[in-house]
């Protein structure tokens, strides 16, 4: 068990995610990111699964197929697309990603600059973000909707080119203004 490690990895980076949504005025969400991970279901998994360079969710995965830590996770924290994935209301399309709501788009984008931030140590610009979505964005197909997936993907783009200071004042302003 690998309790305090991983424990310190989760603290860490909810301090990360906290700083950079105060930044952009969303309080609540700053405090309650992630929430979840220290609830058992996802915290001994997590302290069974530690790793320390990656998700214990893939250690899990490898072990026994699926990773019961994510599914809890995913079902409760709405700044994952996942959570949104849902049957169509057209019986044609299937299953599909809803449409998020902005200001969990937003957190979804600071969750991602944070994990890079903490994944790429000093050697952090603020181009891996982007990068690392663009890796993985064909694979999502229509699991993420395609304005969120748009949104996302401009945020992530502006970060790269205009750095961190105007892409938040960006957010605040023109994004989270107007609800
Ligand atoms: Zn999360």
């Amino acid at each position: 068990m690998k309790a305090i490690q991983h424990l310190r990895t989760i603290n860490h980076h909810k301090w990360l995610v906290m700083k950079e949504c105060f930044q952009v005025g969303l309080y609540k969400q700053g405090l309650l990111h992630d929430l979840s991970k220290y609830s058992p279901s996802e915290f001994l998994v997590g302290c069974r699964y530690y790793q320390g360079n990656r998700s214990p969710n893939n250690a899990e995965r490898e072990a026994t197929g699926y990773s019961k830590a994510w599914l809890h996770h995913k079902g409760r924290n709405k700044h994952h697309y996942e959570y949104w994935i849902d049957y169509s209301a057209n019986p044609e399309e299937g299953i599909v990603g809803q449409k998020m709501p902005v200001k969990y788009v937003v957190e979804m984008f600071m969750d991602r600059v944070a994990a890079s931030k903490t994944y790429k140590g000093a050697a952090y610009t603020d181009r891996d973000p982007l990068v690392y979505y663009e890796q993985g964005a064909a694979k999502l197909g229509k699991m993420i909707h395609p304005d969120t997936a748009a949104l996302l993907h401009g945020l992530l783009r502006m970060l790269a080119e205009k750095g961190e200071k105007e892409t938040f004042r960006y957010i605040r302003q023109n994004i989270l203004k107007k609800r």
